[in-house]
């Protein structure tokens, strides 16, 4: 594959896949809501256009984490139900009024400045409440919720939803899925018909018994593994290809990269690649002679990167090509079919969620298709 743009490399989304994934996980948690997290730029691919595209699918409850998000999708999205998973920022309560955006409050600050707008405008803007199950991030500890129920009875005001969060979800068989489980429960029968939410994606795919009114998946969406030890059931969301620079051969014993971490073992044909840590290519993809790194897709061969990720470049070894030599200004595929985001995360000791929310600017992004899928 030859690649054209001046910036050199090529990120596309697939916005069909996005939708097919969506509508998926719709079918999976059918007698629940079925939201769209799409918090840190719709984890990569881009909240514009990741958000029409889900909403074209079927989506219509979006999550972000910050309000600059939520404007974002507000703008994408006029009809948008919108939650802002961080909460209520302290002085904000007026900007997610004028542009109707749900926070999600976590403590009794954030619910009395919320209460004070609601009070000052006579109007009972929706909201959401979390409660913390046992991650000890964001919500309301448990011992709270009695608090905050009388506290908001007394008002006469009903939350949209109330919500908590799974810490290990990633993992079906870890207990404390179940002890989560139990006290979220035990939270709901404080509010009596109130929407609740418990599961992300991979709570989305243990069970029912997670699904509650609404289910908040966003890796699977994008085509990562949500759960651990299990084919990922999800399809491909992006592709990413950026070019070879140069190729050359180098002779056994010697170096390649920065602190010369990596000497060849072998006479060897090495490609140098436009794409380093500061286009979202983790330095912990480096590769040393006692451990290995990431790799790229070369003529559709799996290659190895050797040495140090520098901030511009990688260096792969390309001796197993043999006389299947690229050429410069060929693309190399760093995301695809062959190697996905998980792929690299596990190569980098890391997640394809940071993976995907790594992913810079330095090449041209390109989107295929939209979230209109023939039913
Ligand atoms: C990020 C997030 C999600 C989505 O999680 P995934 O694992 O990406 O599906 C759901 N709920 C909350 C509170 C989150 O922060």
């Amino acid at each position: 594959m030859a690649l054209t743009s001046g910036l050199g490399g090529q990120l596309s989304i697939d916005l069909g896949a996005l939708a097919r994934n969506w509508r998926a996980l719709d079918k999976v948690s059918a007698g629940a809501l079925t939201g769209a997290v799409v918090k840190a730029d719709a984890y990569g691919t881009g909240i514009t256009m990741a958000s029409k595209a889900l909403h074209a699918a079927g989506a219509r409850f979006f999550f972000t984490a910050t309000v600059d998000e939520g404007m974002a999708v507000r703008a994408a999205v006029p009809d948008a139900h919108i939650f802002i998973l961080n909460g209520l920022y302290p002085g904000a309560a007026n900007l997610y009024v004028r542009q109707n955006l749900m926070p999600v409050l976590s403590s009794m600050a954030m619910l009395e400045e919320w209460l004070a707008k609601c009070l000052e405008r006579n109007e009972a803007y929706p909201s959401a409440l979390h409660f913390d199950t046992g991650m000890n991030r964001l919500g309301f500890r448990l011992n709270e919720a009695s608090v905050v129920r009388d506290r908001l009875q007394a008002l006469g005001y009903a939350p949209q939803m109330i919500m908590s969060h799974l810490a290990c979800a990633d993992q079906p068989n870890h207990e404390k899925n179940r002890t989560q489980l139990a006290l979220f429960g035990s939270v709901m029968t404080q509010f009596p018909g109130v929407p609740a939410s418990l599961a992300n994606s991979a709570g989305l795919m243990t069970g029912r018994d997670y699904h509650f009114q609404m289910v908040r998946p966003g890796i699977a969406l994008y085509g990562g593994r949500a759960v651990t030890g299990r084919k990922n059931p999800m399809a491909p969301v992006v592709t990413l290809h950026v070019p070879i620079l140069q190729v050359k051969e180098a002779r056994t014993g010697e170096s390649v990269g920065y602190g010369a971490s990596h000497s060849l073992s072998r006479d060897s044909r090495l490609a140098v690649i436009s794409h380093g840590y500061a286009d979202g290519y983790l330095r912990s993809l480096s590769a040393s002679n006692t451990r290995p790194g990431g790799k790229v897709v070369i003529r559709g061969k799996v290659c190895p990167v050797i040495g140090k990720v520098s901030m511009d470049q990688i260096t792969v070894d390309i001796t197993e090509l043999g006389l299947d030599i690229p050429s410069p200004g060929e693309g190399a595929e760093v995301l695809g079919n062959i190697l996905d985001v998980d792929d690299q995360g596990d190569a980098g000791g890391t997640i394809g969620y940071e993976i995907l929310t790594s992913l810079k600017g330095r090449y041209s992004r390109n989107y295929i298709g939209d979230g209109n899928l023939p039913a």
